[in-house]
């Protein structure tokens, strides 16, 4: 049946020698692999509605199971500064693939879509796309099944004097129980209360914030360990953006020595 939709390009994949696969989660349907015949020759004409984090209405053929088929495409919102920018680029590549694996395919879910969109335009109108992504690694970890327990020391339960989140209990330990975890994170008392922060608040409340890199690199670190070892994923798009910073970080010190 022909279908129109709401879609965010995933992932392209190509299939056999001119052929492509094209991942995208709709609003409609939910994540769906699309066949899409010759769009790897240059004037296929839907290439320009099928470029990977860009928005599109689309009209096509929808089957539950199996692939599924394009026939036209109407662009709704391209994300420029997302496709211009390679940090922000490589933050949505990974943000696409923690929601793409947060969801089974084929499944509606206008909830994740609608926080999917918002991330994208969050991340495409703010300079810095760091605390966008760890906003979304938070929440997301609901829907891999964990709760983590940021108000309260897991011990007590006392929400007063909260200094360091222990990877074991999953939440955080108040001053007087530091000593029930020997590997605790040793977190600054401003980390704390950053995860603290971004664990409560929604993306619309999110306002100026301002991190420094070693809390980033910490907090990442922490928020990055709980998806590889409670939740057992770890993505491309990760090890892409370690690069990326790490080659950064190299061209500061570089230019920094050249003074
Ligand atoms: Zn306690």
């Amino acid at each position: 049946m022909n279908e129109k939709f709401t879609g965010i390009v995933l992932f392209i994949r190509p299939y056999r020698e001119k052929d492509s696969l094209v991942k995208i989660f709709t609003r409609e349907f939910g994540t769906k692999m699309f066949f899409v015949r010759g769009l790897q020759s240059l004037n296929h004409p839907l290439k320009k509605h099928l470029i990977p984090l860009t928005e599109h209405q689309y009209w096509g053929t929808i089957n539950q199971q199996g692939l599924s088929f394009l026939k036209e495409g109407q662009t709704l919102n391209l994300f420029r500064s997302i496709q211009s920018d390679p940090f922000k680029q490589a933050h949505a590549a990974y943000i696409s693939q923690l929601v793409d694996a947060s969801v089974n395919d084929n499944s509606k879910d206008q909830q994740l879509f609608d926080f999917f969109q918002a991330t994208l335009s969050s991340l495409n109108e703010r300079e810095d796309a760091r605390p966008i992504q760890l906003l979304l690694q938070l929440k997301l970890l609901q829907r891999f099944g964990l709760q983590l327990n940021m108000k309260n020391c897991v011990v007590c339960g006392s929400s007063q004097r909260i200094e360091d989140f222990s990877m074991v209990h999953l939440g955080v330990l108040c001053h007087n129980h530091l000593d029930k975890d020997p590997n605790r994170m040793h977190l600054s008392s401003k980390q704390v209360k950053i995860l603290q922060l971004f664990n409560e608040i929604k993306l619309n409340q999110l306002g100026q914030v301002s991190i420094s890199d070693l809390s980033y690199k910490k907090i990442d670190e922490l928020i990055f360990t709980i998806y590889h070892e409670q939740v057992g994923i770890k993505l491309k798009g990760e090890s892409y953006l370690n690069q990326l910073y790490k080659v950064a970080d190299q061209l500061k010190i570089s230019k920094n020595q050249g003074r």
